[in-house]
């Protein structure tokens, strides 16, 4: 039986919280979303230089077909999720106001997929072929970061990995389709850590879940018998335990220092559904033109996780969950804890997007503000051990060497601190308004 460690011997990190959130819609499948009557498709999911789009209106495509190719060292391939005809090829306006390309597909009636050929046996294939269907399929981390996944597959000669971690804590509350997808495909996800693992000459593989992820954990445990090369491991629910930095203390006992990259440890941190992506891109060829979304808040009434092809407007999941639009307050991409305001219902569901919150009043709480009683509890909540509080009052009065010293920058906007504080102050905002200062004198130092 692959072994489930014991949580209470793992190295636990210090601060984070505990958070109570809302049940999470575990329970149903999965449920696949039909696509709309178009889509728009953006050309910059991922972190790295936008993909050139490489189609032209009234051109046809199907689902799968290369629309925008790699510009760059960083940038990755995106794919077409609809069969259809190419209407235009526009710029839509990213959170912050810069504006990217999309393409924009008519849904067709037909939706025929490219062909993706025979089925390829990974063990088969060498590390620079896994890579290369990898980059090919557009692969970027589909918890939230989008760095392109065969970068990540290629850590540099000087830095070995031993350990590849899969990421299946998702400690956010109210989100849940990474625990569906464990449950529904657990051969493809060990099969995926595998992949990985031979990609970047790991000897070890570790699949960690929060502890009240019984069902995720035993559809594993099923999987992986008595394997010796992937263990289990069994975390305590504490947010923000899928941290890379934080998972790699829980699991491997080992401190990634500031600044370096997990690859400085030998460690190498996937999410779930990235992996599942890596296995189907490896074997079957198959890009990424789709992915699962929960859809979750008190303004739905029929929470769930979805399939959705990517490039459908959030207007249209909620309205597939019985969104009720008089008493949503607040549209969230993402997590509560560390996901964004949509800035409109057109926003669209990328390779990023892990949920849709349609959060009531209730949910957000009063927005009133008071002033800090220097109680602390943001001080003990934050898993960097940082002082928030004070890091934020610096950055308010602009004394940048006090908060560069007091370590803004080793923040992860995870939001515990703003959770903690009993005086609902902006905590994250006011330090991540701190570090983009402190990042830019950085750059303006170096004459960038
Ligand atoms: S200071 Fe940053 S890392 Fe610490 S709790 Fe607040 S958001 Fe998280
Ligand atoms: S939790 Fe809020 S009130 Fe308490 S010390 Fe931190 S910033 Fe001040």
């Amino acid at each position: 039986m692959g072994a489930v460690l014991n949580l209470f011997k793992r190295p636990a990190y210090k601060g984070g919280v505990e958070i109570h959130g809302p049940v999470r819609p575990l329970s149903e499948p999965i449920t696949t979303l039909a696509p709309t009557d178009e889509v728009v498709i953006p050309l910059l999911q991922h972190i790295g230089a936008p993909a050139k789009p490489v189609v032209a209106p009234g051109d046809e495509v199907r689902i799968g077909s290369v629309i925008g190719e790699p510009t760059a060292f960083v940038s990755t391939y995106i794919h077409a999720s609809v069969a259809g005809r190419v209407k235009e090829i526009t710029t839509i306006r990213r959170p912050g106001g810069a504006t990217i390309p999309a393409v924009v597909i008519e849904t067709a009636a037909d939706q025929q997929a490219e062909p993706t050929g025979e089925a390829t046996d990974w063990r088969e294939l060498s590390p620079e072929e896994i890579r290369d269907r990898v980059r090919k399929a557009g692969i970027v981390g589909m918890g939230g970061a989008g760095f392109p996944t065969h970068i990540k597959l290629a850590p540099p000669p000087d830095k070995p990995i031993d350990s590849v971690l899969v990421n299946a804590c998702e400690c956010e509350p109210y989100l849940s389709a990474d625990s569906r997808l464990v449950i529904e495909n657990p051969t493809e996800l060990v099969a995926g850590l595998r992949v990985a693992m031979r990609a970047v000459g790991a000897q070890k593989g570790y699949l960690a879940f929060e502890a009240d992820r019984l069902d995720s954990i035993q559809a594993v445990r099923a999987v992986i018998k008595d394997a010796s090369d992937i263990e289990v491991v069994v975390l305590p629910s504490k947010y923000p335990q899928g941290s890379e930095k934080h998972l790699i203390k829980s699991v491997l006992g080992r401190t990634v220092p500031l600044g370096a990259l997990p690859s400085a440890v030998g460690a190498l941190v996937q999410n779930v559904a990235t992996l599942i992506a890596v296995f189907r891109a490896v074997t079957y060829g198959e890009p990424v033109t789709r992915r699962v979304v929960t859809v979750n808040g008190g303004a739905v009434s029929k929470p769930a996780n979805y399939l959705v092809p990517i490039g459908v407007p959030i207007q249209a999941l909620l309205e597939a969950s019985g969104w009720r639009e008089d008493e949503c307050v607040r549209v969230v991409l993402g997590g509560p804890m560390m996901g964004r305001t949509a800035s409109a219902l057109s926003e669209v569901v990328t390779k990023t997007t892990s949920g849709v919150l349609a959060l009531t009043a209730a949910e957000i709480g009063s927005l009133e503000t008071s002033p800090c009683i220097r109680c602390g509890r943001c001080l003990t909540a934050c898993p960097m051990g940082l002082y928030p509080g004070y890091i934020a009052d610096a950055g308010v009065a602009g004394a940048l060497d006090a908060a560069e010293k007091a370590g803004a920058l080793a923040c992860l906007e995870c939001g515990s601190c703003a959770y903690s504080c009993p005086g609902k102050r902006p905590l994250v905002q006011q330090i991540r308004e701190i570090k983009f200062k402190l990042q830019q004198r950085q750059r303006e130092r170096k004459g960038e």
